[in-house]
């Protein structure tokens, strides 16, 4: 199933992919004019943070694939798949002035066609931070984005900073599969008060937009202290719950400094650390995220 409309500004024409066979003999087409194929896998609810990421491909690729899909296996029982938005006719009109040449947007079916037997799990890497209170989750992740490199044979995947454990893992993924693609990673696209842009963002309240910078105004503190030279992940952590709780209504999930490759907490913070928080506003999980490079 395959349609196309050409973009007003600027004059692409956009092809609407709904089956493995169509999006593939778009690629094949794309791949056989020696065009490098960029994809930007999203579950849609498309914002500026996916915007970015298009606009990375269309940098490095000649032909940009956006898919689509509200992954139902990584989401866990109680979470927010029901729920999760889907407004498909707005996220084509984003993907239209972005340029992208061809989306992605398979029915679950499409890419569930029966019960999956096949997973593919990363170690280790998925067992910290999100790993602990989403049990499944990253194997949902890998396993959608194995499906989706299969089906579409991209030259180079992005990905956000704003999922870092996800980015880390799916890069993990290929090279332990000798997966033929490249993985890029792109900088977090925020709001104005530091609030990581999210599709979950529409979850929000005004206020609990406000309450929400203190996520990133905590991870600030962390870079400042550690330019201080302060050391000491728990003196570090302390103070960074105390700026998360001038949000009372704010329940933290984790406040973790990780070894930026493996993930694993440091006991000194030194060299190439992650900050990584994740909290729950009323019913919305947020999360984020920092690098920092604390030297030696
Ligand atoms: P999602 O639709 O939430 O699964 O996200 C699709 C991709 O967009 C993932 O690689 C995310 O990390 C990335 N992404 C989401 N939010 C942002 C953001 N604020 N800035 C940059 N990338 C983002």
């Amino acid at each position: 199933m395959l349609s196309a409309a050409r973009c007003p500004l600027t004059g692409v024409i956009m092809k609407l992919a709904k089956t493995l066979e169509s999006v593939r003999a778009l690629v094949k087409a794309a791949k056989a004019a020696g065009k490098k194929v960029g994809l930007v896998p999203t579950m849609g609810a498309l914002h500026v943070g996916h915007v970015s990421l298009m606009a990375a491909a269309a940098k490095e690729c000649d032909f940009i694939v956006v898919s689509i899909f509200v992954n139902p296996t990584q989401f866990g029982p109680g979470e927010d798949f029901e729920k999760y938005p889907r407004p498909l006719e707005a996220d084509l009109k984003i993907c239209r002035k972005a340029g992208v040449d061809a989306v992605f947007a398979p029915a679950p079916h499409v890419i569930y066609p029966g019960e999956n037997l096949t997973w593919v799990t990363v170690e280790k890497l998925t067992e910290p931070l999100c790993g602990r209170s989403r049990p499944g989750h990253f194997r949902g992740v890998t396993t959608v984005c194995a499906k989706l490199f299969n089906i579409v044979g991209p030259d180079v995947a992005y990905f956000g900073q704003k999922d870092a454990q996800q980015a880390v893992t799916i890069k993990r993924m290929v090279r332990d599969l000798n997966m033929p693609l490249e993985i890029v990673v792109c900088p977090t696209v925020r709001e104005p008060n530091g609030l990581a842009i999210s599709s979950r963002n529409q979850y929000l309240s005004e206020q609990q937009k406000k309450d929400a910078a203190k996520i990133f105004q905590s991870l600030e503190k962390c870079r400042e202290m550690t330019a201080a030279g302060v050391t000491d992940p728990r003196q570090i952590i302390g103070e960074m719950r105390n700026v998360l709780k001038q949000v009372p209504s704010m329940e933290v999930e984790y406040i973790s400094i990780v070894d930026a490759e493996t993930l694993e907490s440091v006991e000194k913070v030194a060299g190439r650390v992650r900050i990584a928080v994740a909290v729950r506003l009323g019913s919305t999980r947020l999360i984020d995220n920092i690098l920092v490079d604390a030297g030696r």
